[in-house]
């Protein structure tokens, strides 16, 4: 069976062909699952954020073209695709839109089976799949998610997240405010790994229960760059060591809590090397296997889409939606999504 997944929820426009008789990924080129993936990612001005509407645009403008390319280095045509399956929440409204539209007419001119898919929901289950683990405990972290999670009946169960911002967001609203273009959690990291990590500014420190709270230090480091006095690099050392230390800390007590032995990183911040090294650390004193997204597939792809959208239809016979009615959900939590193949 063929699955397109079309993901558009923010920065990226993608598309990605898999194959669901090659079950396996990356191994062997011929027996890969995914046929093709393509990106288009928008790029905001420098020191500036993602403007909805300028993303949607690029979206509309770019889609026909990954769509194409997407196709072609499969070797295949819309009419050989047997199930279509796109994002539907969470993200921003204009570019869920985009993806939205599009998958329907597609659905509607080739009659085509339609699932719309949770996005953050696509980039666990990859991940679990690009793993081979079981069970695990699971950390989301990306430009719209900070969540600790545990599979429990039949959902996603939250067990620590974000009361404010999230992480990918505090990384590229400090990225903006030195003058970089967002997303800029990898400019953080390079410019960290050129600190002499000798100096640790004091930072707010917030985590409540198992929740943690990242405006304080947004604010505080922020201040910090403004005064123009102080070494950058170093900032971004002393942000990076606070705030992955808060979701540590998080991850530690669910670790104790749950005593689960496999622990999994997903999402664009789990890209970053100090990130999943200090959490390689508190899975070895917990006696937990670390395993983290391959860097490939950590940012938004349009396989995750597939993938969900593929388990969503062979085991759930309610997924399916009629053109007419695929709507979107900016703020669908992903702890409401009934897993029906776990
Ligand atoms: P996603 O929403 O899953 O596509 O993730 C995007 C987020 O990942 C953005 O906030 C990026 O700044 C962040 N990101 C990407 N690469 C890195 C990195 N190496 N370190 C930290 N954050 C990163
Ligand atoms: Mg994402």
């Amino acid at each position: 069976m063929l699955c397109l997944g079309i993901e558009s929820t923010a920065h990226t426009f993608s598309c990605s062909v898999i194959n669901s008789e090659n079950d396996v990924m990356g191994k062997n080129k011929n027996d890969d699952m995914v046929l093709s993936e393509v990106r288009d990612i928008y790029r905001a001005p420098a020191g500036w954020g993602i403007h909805p509407r300028d993303a949607s645009k690029h979206h509309a403008m770019t889609a026909p073209k990954v769509l194409k390319e997407c196709l072609d280095n499969a070797n295949i045509g819309m009419k050989d695709i047997d199930l279509l399956s796109y994002s539907a929440g969470p993200g921003l409204g204009p570019c869920l839109r985009i993806g939205a539209v599009i998958a329907r007419s597609l659905s509607s001119f080739y009659d085509i089976p339609l699932i719309p898919v949770n996005h953050a929901i696509g980039h666990i289950e990859l991940g679990i799949k690009l793993t081979d683990l079981n069970n695990p405990l699971t950390l989301l972290v990306s430009g719209g998610h900070t969540m600790i999670l545990v599979y429990h009946k039949n959902k996603w169960r939250v067990f620590g997240e974000t009361l404010d911002i999230t992480i990918g967001q505090l990384l590229d609203q400090i990225g903006r405010s030195m003058g970089f273009a967002s997303p800029c959690g990898n400019k953080i990291e390079e410019l960290s790994d050129l600190s002499d990590k000798n100096l640790i500014y004091q930072l707010p420190y917030v985590i409540k229960g198992n929740d943690v709270s990242f405006s304080g230090l947004l604010t505080a480091a922020k201040t910090l760059i403004h005064e123009k006095k102080h070494n950058l690099c170093d900032i971004c050392f002393s942000l990076q060591e606070t705030a992955f230390s808060m979701v540590v800390e998080a991850v530690e007590r669910a670790l104790s809590f749950t005593e689960k032995k496999e622990f999994l990183i997903v999402g664009g911040v789990s890209a970053n090397k100090r990130l999943s090294q200090m959490l390689h650390l508190a899975c070895e004193y917990h006696n937990s296997v670390f395993k983290s997204c391959p860097l490939q597939f950590c940012g938004d792809n349009g396989t995750q889409i597939a993938w969900t959208g593929l388990q969503s239809y062979l085991h759930s016979s309610s997924s399916k939606v009629e053109p007419e009615k695929a709507s979107i959900n900016q703020s669908w939590r992903l702890d409401t999504v009934d897993i029906m193949w776990r």
